[in-house]
């Protein structure tokens, strides 16, 4: 079992039934939905046939949906302009003209409140860099520092200037409420700068009573400087290394990725590397020695999940991609991780009990853990302490936590029906894994449930040994009724 995740973002490369298909047969964990392309119509298409090739083929499988959030690009263009260091180009907004021979207008009309003459501006991914000169009235003078073409609609990077736009746009809040219709199961907000803004996303999604969870995309100085704030409001966090390594000095991006997974280890919420991991395969059918080590790099840091982009949306070798993160991602777990997890906070008495089963676990040279979970909080404190080699079994009555537990490290999440008996519960648990092969005789099964003493329930740890196929009733260690809460 891989235990590290994999994100697809879908795009006409692999919007086919066949391709979703091969994708989910590779070990695609996630699928991701980039809502700066998706059209409505193909998003009530595509989630639908997702969910229903994953209930063929009988694998937990997500669907994130991933706002555009507040970008700033620059408007149409008669035609491209070539750009030659030391050109003048003006930036206008609220239609302002220029007189100078290159000009473009800006989506964002705050930006002539937010910028300053010395700021710098990177257009189109950060290849063509300019200098801001001065501010006119509706009018931005910036001399190009490198060549580029600017073509129409481009994005803009504003490295360390801190922009007032509102978290969630118009159109942000068009997708979500799309989103939450659809039952998708994360929504990642893009450009996520401050915790208000993830409490913003929080409170419309509350609204519309969707149960999906949050993702902040981790992509700006801000977000980085209140790290900490950010990764505690979110459920989940994305290192989203595209639009970060245009806003942070590039030599900076891997100690801020290296960091942001420590976090996020510390605070026990799931983290994802993503962009450009493998961008070579965009074109090529194999990746490059540096990219291979990059995948390994986050395999090694114990990340929740990596994410395919561009290689899965347009590439010409999507399925191939996810083979590729599935082979390193399984050789560099078996050589060892980062073991950041050891330094991961216990808060309470039920994160202390876990780390108590985990370390049982990890003592044990067959141990298997389950974790009978109807929230996904259970299972997600065992994904967080990221236990040594047993693989993590999370059964769970409802479908969506099935499919979000499928995002977390070394969970196989499991849908199961949770009768009124605990303790046939747990044997319907063990009858599963053991039919499914998962199991096999006397493997130590380190079962995490609540136990009901009395009137009260209490975390429970219990050690039980696996039967082999056609063997007799099972041992219970534990005494009392067992329950399935939390
Ligand atoms: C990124 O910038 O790395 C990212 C994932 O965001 P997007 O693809 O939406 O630009």
């Amino acid at each position: 079992m891989r235990r590290t995740k994999i994100i697809c973002t879908l795009g006409p490369a692999t919007e086919s039934a066949e391709v979703l298909r091969q994708l989910m047969l590779q070990g695609a964990d996630v699928f991701r939905i980039n809502m700066s392309h998706a059209r409505h119509e193909w998003v009530r298409t595509i989630v639908p046939l997702i969910r229903s090739i994953a209930t063929d083929v009988n694998r937990p499988v997500a669907v994130l949906m991933d706002t555009q959030g507040p970008a700033i690009r620059t408007g149409d263009l008669a035609t491209n302009l070539q750009l030659m260091p030391g050109d003048i180009l003006e930036l206008t907004v609220r239609g302002a003209r220029s007189e100078e021979t290159y000009s473009v207008d800006v989506n964002y009309d705050g930006l002539i409140n937010d910028i300053s003459a010395g700021d710098t501006v990177l257009v189109d991914n950060g290849v063509i860099q300019m200098l801001v000169l001065e501010k006119r009235k509706n009018r931005i003078r910036c001399k190009v520092l490198t060549p580029g073409t600017l073509g129409s609609r481009r994005h803009i990077n504003l490295p360390g200037v801190r922009v007032n736009l509102p978290p969630l746009t118009q159109k942000d809040m068009d997708d979500v409420r799309l989103g939450a219709e659809l039952e998708v199961d994360f929504v990642a907000l893009s450009f996520a700068r401050q915790q208000s803004d993830v409490a913003e996303l929080r409170r419309v999604m509350e609204m519309l009573g969707s149960k999906a969870q949050i993702v902040a995309k981790i992509e700006d100085q801000s977000a980085v400087a209140q790290i900490d704030e950010m990764i505690k409001s979110a459920d989940v966090i994305m290192v989203a290394r595209g639009d970060l390594g245009i806003e942070c000095p590039m030599e900076e991006l891997p100690i801020i990725q290296r960091r942001i997974v420590k976090q996020c280890l510390h605070f026990g919420k799931p983290v994802i590397v993503a962009t450009h991991m493998l961008e070579s395969m965009i074109e090529n059918p194999v990746p490059t020695r540096a990219e291979i080590t990059d995948v390994a790099n986050a395999v090694f840091e114990q990340a929740d999940a990596i994410m395919l982009s561009g290689e899965t949306t347009i590439g010409r070798y999507p399925v191939r991609c996810v083979e590729v993160f599935d082979r390193v991602a399984k050789r560099i777990e078996r050589s060892g991780g980062a073991g950041f997890a050891r330094d991961t906070a216990l808060h309470d008495s039920r994160q202390k009990t876990v780390a108590a089963a985990v370390k049982l676990a990890n003592s044990l040279r067959t141990a298997k853990m389950i974790v009978f979970t109807r929230h996904g909080t259970m299972a997600r404190y065992v994904s967080n302490t990221r236990p040594e080699r047993a693989p993590i079994f999370a059964f769970t009555p409802f479908a969506h936590i099935y499919r979000q537990l499928a995002l977390c490290w070394g969970v196989m999440p499991v849908l199961l029906h949770f009768t009124d008996n605990p303790n046939s519960t747990i044997e319907a648990a063990e009858e599963y894994l053991r039919e499914a092969g998962l199991t096999e005789a006397n493997d130590a099964l380190v079962v995490l449930s609540d136990l009901r003493a009395g009137d009260c329930q209490i975390d429970s740890i219990q050690v039980r040994q696996a039967r082999g196929v056609g063997q007799g009733q099972p041992c219970v260690d534990a005494p009392g009724e067992a329950s399935m809460m939390d």
